[in-house]
């Protein structure tokens, strides 16, 4: 076995922090497209461009060359320093196709095993503190990671792996007042939360992110076997009248269409509040394209379809089979001694949901406070005052001992 020569070797770079800063963005003229080699074509369609300094996905506005922002309330483009605006152009007839779960595991896998280059390239940041990875698209305006409120650093930003690609999103609709508006009144609502948590502003992270959902569709069958019991009454000597449960053995075959079901595949995050900002449309998803994303983070998935189903959709699955099963049984009472599901099919579509997130660091401890993007629903925990608790305790023992005193004095009076 022969070992090929070493490859002669570019231009090194300098480590970061000998690098010279980099050069001021133009004011006026949008940088040249600088594709390389690895990169598609862009369409006649596609805005972004690769700037050579940052090689990650920007919309210069044609009007004076800032990076365009995804304006939710306009549902169009905005260039934050002239409010030119801009469509977003959808390639034609593209709708979401989704794709069998274990064929499409096992390409990606052996994709992963090639370890091939990106074929785009996508710029991420991942939290030193927390491990999160977000894509950003154009110029990164968040100075905190926003799960865990550590400040970034330029040595976080990275090209990204190769993942499954995004297939459709839900674009954001809650503008950043409204969601500022919300977060307030639901802060404000909590009389226990301490004015340092009032304080976000200058204390936590506030950010519009996408979060990573699978959203899985299943053909389950299902053969079960056990027993129905019936509620009976009869009446005894004495003539009172008894309950008791009549058993009968029941065999059966079910089925269960699974639709829409979205299961989140980021981690770190407060995993029971993610879970109520449910449901989401997942059937109004429209096809993928960055432009949505321009001027938020996209945190990217943690685990993979193939992951996130055993982990989370497998087990909320069999307990829908299950309520099947007992409906299926009937009477007023099931045992389930067997069950057996068996998928005839999975499919699943890896989609963006957006929400505003709000993260505090209180008593050296993150605080998330998420806003449904949709639908400006508030879920998050509320960080007790250590102070008030204490102050509430005392004042309850104050009372307890003010009784205990009170007592006393009449018994010995
Ligand atoms: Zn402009
Ligand atoms: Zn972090």
């Amino acid at each position: 076995m022969t070992v090929p020569p070493p490859l002669p070797e570019g231009p090194r770079r300098p480590p970061a922090e000998q690098r010279p800063p980099a050069p001021p963005p133009l004011p006026t003229r949008p940088a040249p497209p600088a594709v390389p080699a690895m990169s598609p074509a862009p369409s006649a369609n596609d805005r972004a461009m690769v700037q050579p300094t940052e090689q990650t996905r920007t919309y210069p506005c044609a009007n004076c060359g800032d990076a365009l922002v995804y304006d939710p309330a306009l549902g169009e483009l905005r260039s934050p320093s002239c409010g030119s605006t801009y469509p977003v152009v959808l390639d034609g007839e593209r709708y979401i196709t989704s794709h069998p779960l274990e064929p499409t595991m096992d390409a990606l896998h052996e994709q992963a095993r090639r370890s091939s280059a990106p074929r785009v390239v996508d710029h991420e940041v991942v939290c030193q503190n927390c491990g999160g990875h977000t894509l950003f698209a154009g110029t990164l305006t968040a100075t905190r990671c926003p799960y865990c409120n550590t400040p970034i650093q330029r040595t976080d930003i990275q090209v990204a792996p190769a993942r499954l690609p995004v297939d459709g999103i839900l674009p954001l609709r809650v503008g950043q007042d409204q969601a500022r508006t919300n977060i307030e009144a639901w802060v404000n609502s909590r009389w226990f939360a301490p004015r340092e948590f009032k304080k976000y502003r200058v204390l936590g992270s506030f950010t519009s992110v996408y979060l990573s959902y699978y959203s899985y569709d299943a053909e389950v069958t299902t053969d079960y076997s056990g027993s129905r019991g019936v509620h009976r009454t009869r009446r005894d000597r004495d003539g009172n009248i008894q309950t008791y449960t009549d058993w009968w053995p029941v065999s059966g075959r079910v089925h269960d269409s699974i639709r829409h079901l979205t299961e989140c595949a980021n981690l770190g995050l407060d995993e029971p509040r993610v879970r109520e900002l449910e449901p989401w449309p997942a059937e109004h998803a429209v096809a993928y394209t960055p432009e949505f994303v321009a001027g938020h983070l996209a945190r990217t998935y943690d685990g993979d379809a193939g992951q996130v189903f055993e982990r989370q959709a497998r087990p909320r699955i069999e307990g829908i089979v299950e309520n099947t099963v007992r409906r299926d049984i009937g009477g007023d009472e099931q045992r389930i001694s067997r069950m057996n599901p068996v998928f005839q099919s999975i499919d699943f579509v890896y989609l963006l949901m957006p929400v505003w997130l709000l993260t505090v660091t209180f008593a050296d401890k993150p605080f998330q406070v998420f806003v449904n993007g949709i639908t400006g629903e508030v879920q998050g925990q509320r960080p007790w005052s250590a102070i008030k608790i204490t102050m509430a305790v005392l004042a309850g023992v104050l009372l307890v001992a003010l009784g205990v005193y009170l007592y006393m004095q009449t018994r010995g009076g």
